[in-house]
């Protein structure tokens, strides 16, 4: 049966006692124990995120003729991130609800562009592995066919292969400033001079660095060139509410000029409800998040995003320290910005039964795989946790040293195991299965029961979802032998 609503409305203040009362079990990211997912700094910029997305909170960007005052916003959003990435008066973009649908217009943009200008019909994109998976998404909501350069011993994409695998169905080529995974910077200026001498546009994604990597750059950082001022670059996502500290759901997609922009549009004249034009993939836009994204950059101003910046680099750069400190760990890549990995270079030590201790000490770091590594993404909030970390990183990696057996208990033994079934189809499907009955009628929750069985590290750690697929593999395969 349905929980419906109640039948006569609840008071106000124990409506909002209810809403605290449901965080009781998320993650604590106020403690800095959280290294992904959350950007926080305090109260006091917490408290103005709040009041600036509610005077908003009822305004539709829909038409951006009905509310001036989104209008602007938008534009002074816009105006603001093009200057941040040295980008000429030309430089125009639109505000999204996050990287995501920022990566997923540029890809309907080069697709519509190319089919207009090139009639190209079966068209592919070009993407380093590292990508991030929004434009895997992109692929297959847009049907443009993945081209995948393999990464070169240093995790950056291999530009020999890059170039072969252009041809006249080739839309784009991505970049980005900084990946995910291991926190590189892909090579852009040569990135650019491949893209402008096939006259293909490049994008570059720095949904995460683009409101950090500028910032660092006027601290005096040497960050090698990725935006406006690399000729090839025609687009850059880069999304406020990660390093720009914006409420949740504010990216922006900017553009070269409007030449490029324009197919980003969508526009249908022959509606029954009117003439219908619309810039990016939302219908309704959220006013409160374009007001939030725009008090976050008042509130920051350039000297803010300065200082929470250098405060960042101070982490990242006391944790490369402490991992270098670390016989066994080494740093992934070559990390430049705010994320980084690191993965073991001793076979006695595994890396995720190291992953296994730091979750028991009550620290949530996040897995990598294809390599195998631990990541990191850094804030200015994790400069005060730093030592703690060290420290009991460097106990998590002589406890799994002392106790080798770690490596076939908890997270470690079911990530192990995900790397090595080799139905990856079979996987996809069950995965599928899973996560869609979260969403089934009444809304399921993640069953993680029969994960019990392979959760032996007695840690209290709680199973993901890669436990359940492992324990599911691991019974599928005892039924068969
Ligand atoms: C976070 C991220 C995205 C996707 O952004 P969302 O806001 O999570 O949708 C895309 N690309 C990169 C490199 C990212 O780090």
């Amino acid at each position: 049966m349905h929980k419906s609503m109640p039948d006569n409305g609840v008071k106000r203040d124990e409506i909002l006692s209810q809403l605290d009362s449901f965080k009781e079990q998320d993650p604590n990211y106020k403690s800095g124990k959280l290294w992904s997912l959350v950007y926080y700094i305090d109260e006091a910029h917490q408290e103005l995120l709040k009041d600036a997305y509610f005077k908003y909170s009822s305004e539709n960007g829909l038409n951006p003729t009905a509310f001036k005052s989104l209008k602007k916003l938008e534009n002074e959003v816009i105006s603001a991130t093009a200057d941040i990435l040295n980008g000429t008066d030309e430089v125009c973009g639109v505000v999204t609800s996050g990287g995501t649908e920022s990566c997923l217009m540029a890809v309907k943009t080069y697709r519509d562009m190319a089919r207009e200008k090139r009639r190209v019909k079966k068209p592919e994109m070009i993407i380093p592995e590292t990508a991030h998976v929004a434009w895997y998404k992109a692929s297959e909501y847009f049907n443009v066919k993945i081209r995948m350069v393999p990464l070169k011993e240093d995790l950056t994409p291999d530009l020999g292969k890059l170039k072969k695998m252009i041809n006249r169905n080739t839309v784009m080529i991505l970049g980005s400033a900084p990946e995910y995974p291991h926190g590189t910077i892909d090579p852009i200026e040569a990135m650019g001079e491949i893209a402008l001498q096939h006259n293909i546009p490049l994008h570059v994604d720095a949904c995460v660095g683009g409101f950090i990597l500028p910032f660092m750059e006027m601290n005096g950082e040497n960050i090698p060139p990725w935006d406006y001022r690399v000729a090839g670059v025609t687009s850059i996502s880069a999304d406020i509410h990660k390093y720009g500290y914006a409420a949740k759901g504010a990216s922006t997609i900017t553009y070269r000029n409007l030449e490029y922009l324009k197919y980003q549009m969508f526009v249908q004249p022959n509606w029954s409800g009117g003439v219908f034009a619309s810039s990016a993939l939302l219908g309704t836009r959220p006013g409160g998040a374009y007001a939030g994204a725009w008090a976050a950059l008042q509130y920051f101003g350039k000297e803010g995003y300065k200082k929470l910046a250098d405060e960042t680099l101070q982490a990242v750069n006391r944790i490369k320290a402490g991992i270098a400190g670390i016989p066994e760990l080494e740093i992934m890549g070559k990390p430049q910005g705010p994320l980084l990995a690191y993965k073991s270079i001793d076979p006695e030590v595994n890396i995720f039964a190291v992953g296994d201790q730091m979750n028991a000490k009550g620290w949530q770091v996040n897995k990598n795989q294809k390599p195998n590594g631990l990541h990191a993404m850094v804030t200015a909030q994790h400069l005060a946790v730093i030592d703690e970390y060290l420290a009991d990183l460097k106990d998590a990696v002589a406890t799994v040293k002392a106790n080798p057996e770690l490596a076939n208990q908890g997270g470690a033994a079911t990530y192990g195991m995900m790397a090595h079934i080799p139905l990856r189809g079979m996987v996809k499907k069950k995965v599928l299965e899973i996560y869609s009955a979260m969403y089934k009628a009444g809304g399921g929750q993640l069953d993680l029961s029969a994960a019990a069985d392979v959760d032996t590290d007695g840690q209290g750690e709680k199973p993901s979802l890669v436990d359940k697929i492992a324990t599911w593999y691991v019974n599928r395969a005892s039924k068969k032998s």
